[in-house]
Formats: C-alpha cells, structure tokens, sequence
C-alpha cells in the first residue's frame, strides 16, 4: 500500500476531528495535512460565555501547531482556490497535492451585506467582536438591546436565542433595567426543529421578559439613528446591536464547479461523497437538503458526526476494506439560559415526514454537561 496523502481543508469542528480520527486509524506512511488560515482552533460554542466574562479567550483556543505531535502537518495558509483535475490546493503558502481531500472550511460571514452592520453592530461570530462587546458591557448605560439575524442560513440556530438570554440574565444581575429583544428573519426559533421547540424557546424569552419579533427582515442598520428598517417598513430602534451577520460560502469555492445552486457544496447525505471521486465535504459548507424540505442546520454537532464517518471511510478506501459508515442524521442542542442553567434537546433530522427530536426540561445538569462537553473537547483533539 503506497503512502496517501489525505489534505483536510479547515480544522473546525469538523476537519480537527477528520485530522485526528485519520490519524489514529492509519499509518505513519500516509500523510495528514490540515490546513488552516489561523494559527489556532477556537470552540464557538465558548463566545457566549466570552461575551459575558465567564471565559477568556485562551480558555476556548487551542494551538493546531499542537497537532504535530500527533503526526498530523499542520500548515497555517489561506486556501485561494482548489484544482480538482490536478489533484492540488493553492494556498498563500504552497501548492498541496492530495490523495483524498475533505473540504470543511465552514461558513464565511459577510457583515457587509446589510449596510450599517458593520458600523453599528456588535459582530456576535467573530471572536475579536466578541470581546470588545464584553468590554463594553459594564459601561452600557441604554436602555434597549436588539439581537439581530441578518439572513438564514445562519450557523448554531439556537445561538442568537441564548445569546439574548444570557445578555438578559447579565443585565438582570447587574440591576440595570435593559429590554433585549431578538429581531430574526425566521417564522419561529430553530425552525428546522419543529413547532414544539420553537413554542420552547418562545417561552423560555417570554418568562424572561425578552421580546420576540419573527419572520423580520431587516434591509438597512441605520448607525447614526440607531434604529433598524426592516423590509417591511418598520423601524426598530436599539441603544446596543448584537448582530449574526450574513453568511455564505468560504471565497475559496466561491465558483467553484463543487458549488451547488444553493450555493454550498451538495453532498451525498450518507457518507459525504461530493460528485467529485475522492472528495468530501463536511459541517457548514455543506447543503443537505431534507425530507421535511429545509437544509440540514449548520452546527458543530453534525461536523462532529459527518467528519467522523468520512475519516472512516477514507481510512477504509486507503485500507482495501468497504467503506461504509453512514451518517445518520442525528444531532443535540444545549441551549444556556444565562443563570446557571440550560436546555437540552437530541433527535434525528433524517426522519421522515419531519425530524424527530426530543425536549428536555431545562436545569443545572444540561449547562454542567455543556461545560464538561467544552473541556472534553478542547482535551480530546489536542
Ligand atoms: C457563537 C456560536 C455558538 C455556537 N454554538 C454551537 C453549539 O452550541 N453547538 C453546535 O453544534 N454548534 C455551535 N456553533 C456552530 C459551530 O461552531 C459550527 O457549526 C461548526 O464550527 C462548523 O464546523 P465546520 O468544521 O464546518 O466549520 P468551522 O468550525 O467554522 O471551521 C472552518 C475552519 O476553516 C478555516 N478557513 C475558512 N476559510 C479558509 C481558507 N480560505 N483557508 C484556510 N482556512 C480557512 C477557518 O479558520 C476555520 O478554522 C456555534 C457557532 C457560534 C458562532
């Protein structure tokens, strides 16, 4: 068997765990290159409690230059494009030639794309953003927040929901009377879920005080009257904007012949395969249409469990043996109440006509095991 070299794309949720599994299952002969534009990996999850002051940044960040005593070649270069007839990938730093590649570059995030976002709001994805909304925090003298969805899809459905809750539950504890309210183009919460959980995390901002305005698109964040037009005319007027910018897919594959018409790279839902032999795509920049007619959500969980399937799968090519495991569309969602407190639900978003997920009452256990979920991660791949 001569030695592969598998190139992985993105060292996220997704690609950290394809690296490492890869890794494990095969030789020293093969070589494991991931490759990524930052020096370290951040887990998202760990910017909601960043916003707030329960966690520094090296708390959440891990060095991939780590990964090197695993075996696994780390090279820190922007992708600038992907030459699948050469079998190459140009980055700012070398050209790469592979075997097998696993594309998990995740979601771009183009704040541009409402004009005044990027002057007004607080960036609630991006870590730098993040923590100059921490800073600002204490100093906030107004009187109203609004958390805004630019467009759908967006990554982590739950997040600008617990996001508002948490900023709620700060507020509260501060003695400072701030009405937060959530601005979403979506019809309910976490819409892909189902009916039930979105009257769930309704209720959850309704006994919190927290207003909800769905199914509101807004055109425009005018920065100098702080207030927001929606599409529909209204104006919405905010003291502090927390915002989820626009998302789309990574430059890199942007008119790539991988892009589908949704404009993320269809996969085969099963195993990951896209239509190009011996090429995967895993997490965000994927688009996996379901039966109850919506794309599969963008969240860590499902990169987590895809990338574990493709690294199996590869491993098993590489190995002469059937490739067969399948992913089988199963995910959980913690959702921070912002007091010491989550939600939690699990279900399976392949199930036909809708998927079948189940809600659990929130309490203490589900925040504790979203905390233990933090360290195990930040342990397990580094
Ligand atoms: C605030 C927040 C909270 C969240 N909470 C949860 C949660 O509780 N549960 C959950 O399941 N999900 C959560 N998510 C979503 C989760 O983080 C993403 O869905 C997940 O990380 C997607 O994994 P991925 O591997 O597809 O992409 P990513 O993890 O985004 O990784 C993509 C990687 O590619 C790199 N990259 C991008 N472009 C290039 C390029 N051109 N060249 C080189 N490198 C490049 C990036 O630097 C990045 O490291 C949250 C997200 C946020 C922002």
């Amino acid at each position: 068997m001569a030695g592969k070299t598998i190139c992985i794309l993105g060292g996220g949720s997704g690609g950290l765990v394809v690296a490492n599994k890869l890794k494990k299952f095969l030789g020293a002969e093969h070589r494991i290159v991931l490759v990524d534009k930052l020096s370290y990996h951040l887990f998202n999850p760990s910017l909601l409690w960043l916003m707030v002051g329960w966690r520094r940044p090296e708390d959440m960040k891990r060095d991939f230059s780590l990964l090197k005593r695993k075996g696994i070649d780390f090279i820190q270069a922007e992708v600038s494009n992907i030459d699948f007839d050469k079998q190459a990938v140009l980055t700012t730093k070398e050209n790469i030639k592979y075997d097998y590649l696993v594309i998990s570059l995740g979601a771009d995030l183009y704040p541009e794309k409402i004009s005044g976002f990027k002057e007004a709001a607080y960036n609630l994805y991006q870590l730098s953003e993040v923590e100059r909304l921490r800073d600002s925090l204490p100093d906030f003298k107004g009187e109203k927040v609004v958390v805004m969805v630019s467009s759908i899809p967006f990554k982590c459905p739950a997040a600008p929901y617990e996001a508002a809750l948490i900023l709620n539950a700060y507020f509260k504890k501060q003695n400072k009377n701030v009405q937060v309210q959530v601005v979403s183009p979506e019809p309910q919460p976490m819409p892909v879920a189902g009916p039930a959980m979105g009257q769930a995390v309704v209720s959850l901002l309704n006994m919190s005080g927290i207003q909800y305005m769905p199914n509101t698109t807004i055109k425009t964040v005018k920065a100098d009257k702080k207030e927001l037009e929606a599409a529909d005319g209204k104006s919405i007027p905010f003291d502090m904007l927390v915002g989820v910018p626009s998302h789309g897919a990574p430059a890199a594959v942007k008119g790539s012949p991988i892009i589908g018409e949704t404009g993320w790279i269809p996969v085969n839902a099963k195993n990951l395969q896209t239509k190009i032999e011996n090429v995967y795509a895993i997490g965000d920049i994927t688009s996996i249409p379901l039966p109850v007619g919506k794309p599969l959500p963008k969240a860590g969980v499902f990169a987590h469990l895809e990338a574990e399937v493709v690294a199996h799968n590869i491993a098993a090519k590489i190995k002469g043996r059937p490739a067969s495991a399948e992913f089988k569309g199963d995910g959980y969602c913690f959702v921070e109440l912002g007091d010491g407190r989550a939600g939690f639900s699990k279900g399976n978003f392949y199930a036909e006509p809708a998927p079948a997920v189940s809600l659990y009452k929130p309490g203490r256990l589900w925040h504790i095991g979203k905390v233990l979920f933090e360290k195990w991660w930040l342990w397990k791949w580094f």
